[in-house]
């Protein structure tokens, strides 16, 4: 399994930040306080990009494989 994709809706983004607290090299708040997926989020360890999507109180933050088959939510 390799983390291949990320992806924020950001009609469920709450802005709670928690992503960015868990994972500040792979989100930030953008000027509107809704989560955006930084350009080098793959960059993060696979296990705190998982940590940071299962942290999400909304489950606004989805995570894929290289099949672009969705890891989490299952
Ligand atoms: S944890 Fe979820 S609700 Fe909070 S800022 Fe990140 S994506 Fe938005």
């Amino acid at each position: 399994m390799k983390i291949s994709k990320i992806t924020v809706d950001r009609s469920v983004c709450i802005g709670s930040a928690t992503c960015v607290v868990i994972a500040p090299d792979a989100f930030e708040l953008d000027s509107e306080g809704i989560s955006v997926v930084k350009l080098d989020a793959l960059k993060v360890d696979q296990e705190t990009l998982l940590n940071a999507a299962k942290s999400c109180p909304v489950q606004a933050i989805s995570v894929f494989d290289e099949d672009d088959s969705r890891i989490f939510p299952a």
